[in-house]
């Protein structure tokens, strides 16, 4: 049967960019994730190692993620590395690891997928399936993350724009799921200084032409460690309905992007700074 979802999002080629009125919050959609919900008034905290390394990495840093408020853990267990020399990951293994972590801590995971062949297995052990940035416009990966129904975090393309952002969403919404987390993790540039350039922009832009709670991942967004609390906060500010933040138990032995991932003490602080940012502009964390 034809499904008539995606009529209900904005239509993303017809719309003036600089007459846009905000979504209503009575419009937007809540994704639920075992009780937590995303894209409500509550901004909602994603943190974790970029890559699960070993059960005792994992779960100190699940638990003390979840001790300062966290309320999903990340972790990678198929990374997509530049290089096929680095760390790619521990697999079905690292998927094992989360269930188990996920099982003693409560918190549900959001790990990526980064091939058709592996959704299936991915979405038995996953509550969120990953679309990394650079699978943004993978369309066969798009349908069948659709086909699975589960929720989606969508990356997006380091070289996309907007437009091909929301399209994405089309794709995953087309297979009949509206459960997609939108996440802006910096683009490229010419600017060299930082990993990427976050785009904080494209929060206030899309929260106008979506429906779809909007997250940010300020690691990816700078590649700096030091530059993390700062742009986490300018998120919530500019409108972020969550965040996504790299976090190791010992950041310097981690085994993918230490650079970039907040230590305990790091983290702790920030959450408590985050909440003023939040109480700010009329939500909580
Ligand atoms: C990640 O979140 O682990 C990751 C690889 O991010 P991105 O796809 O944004 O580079
Ligand atoms: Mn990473």
């Amino acid at each position: 049967m034809e499904t008539n979802l995606c009529e209900v999002q904005v239509n993303v080629g017809s719309l003036n960019p600089t007459n846009q009125k905000q979504i209503s919050m009575r419009d937007a959609t809540i994704v639920n994730i075992r009780g937590i919900e995303v894209g409500g008034s509550e901004i909602v905290v994603f943190a974790g190692p970029c890559a699960v390394e070993n059960m005792e990495q994992l779960f100190e840093t699940a638990r003390l993620v979840k001790a300062n408020g966290a309320k999903i853990l990340r972790g990678g267990a198929f990374k997509p590395r530049s290089s096929p020399h680095s760390f790619q990951g521990l697999g079905l293994e690292g998927l094992k690891l989360l269930s188990q972590i996920s099982k003693e801590t409560g918190l549900p995971i959001v790990t990526e997928v980064m091939d058709t062949r592996q959704v299936d297995v991915v979405a038995q052990y996953a509550d969120i399936l990953q679309v990394g940035s650079r699978n943004m416009q993978n369309f066969p990966l798009l349908k069948e993350v659709g086909i699975s129904g589960k929720p989606v975090l969508l990356k997006r393309g380091m070289m996309a724009t907007i437009d091909e952002f929301l399209q994405a969403t089309e794709y995953i919404m087309k297979e009949g799921n509206d459960q997609i987390i939108m996440c802006e993790r910096g683009i490229r540039t010419f600017e060299t200084s930082t990993r990427n350039t976050l785009d904080l922009n494209a929060i206030p832009m899309l929260k106008s032409r979506t429906h779809f709670p909007v997250i940010v991942d300020p690691s990816h967004g700078t590649g700096i460690r030091w530059m993390v609390p700062p742009m986490a906060k300018g998120a919530i500010a500019v409108g972020a309905d969550g965040l996504i933040m790299e976090v190791h138990y010992q950041p310097e032995k981690a085994l993918c992007d230490g650079q970039q991932s907040l230590s305990p003490e790091e983290f702790k602080l920030l959450m408590k700074d985050l909440k003023g940012i939040a109480l700010a502009v009329g939500r909580t964390i």
